[in-house]
């Protein structure tokens, strides 16, 4: 991952066109877990903007504060967290035909250099830059 997008978003539609790795769904798309109430980042997607910008481009179009924050990196060593937020219905990581689910242990992704608590606390992403 990733960033995540909290029920600060106002669905405005800013922030998906901005994503270089389409890792954005809208608030109607039936793969966000959270359809009807907000848009939703795809952990196993977002790669943070890394070898795209220096700052999250979603995070610098977003109107509105606390609506995106940083959650933890896609990888391995997260893969218990993504797991369960998947079951938990915090995350509706993409089902493969063949991989099974796109957790990190099958694929992880870039992540920026950011301190760990900023993720753990879910901080406003902007606030890191
Ligand atoms: S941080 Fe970058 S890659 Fe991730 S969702 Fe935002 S724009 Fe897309
Ligand atoms: S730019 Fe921010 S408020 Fe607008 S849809 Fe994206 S996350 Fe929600």
């Amino acid at each position: 991952m990733a960033v995540m997008i909290t029920d600060e978003c106002i669905n405005c539609d800013a922030c998906a066109s901005e994503c270089p790795v389409a890792a954005i769904l809208a608030d109607d798309s039936d793969k966000n877990p959270f359809e009807g109430e907000r848009f939703y980042v795809k952990p196993e997607t977002c790669v943070e903007c890394v070898s795209h910008a220096d700052t999250p481009r979603c995070a610098e179009a977003c109107p509105t504060e606390g609506s995106i924050v940083w959650d933890m990196p896609f990888t391995v060593e997260f893969n218990d967290y993504y797991t369960e937020g998947n079951e938990a219905g915090t995350y509706k990581i993409r089902e493969h035909k063949t991989k099974g689910l796109m957790l990190p242990t099958v694929k992880e992704q870039a992540f920026m250099d950011i301190p760990m608590d900023a993720r753990t606390s879910h901080a406003n992403v902007m606030d890191s830059f």
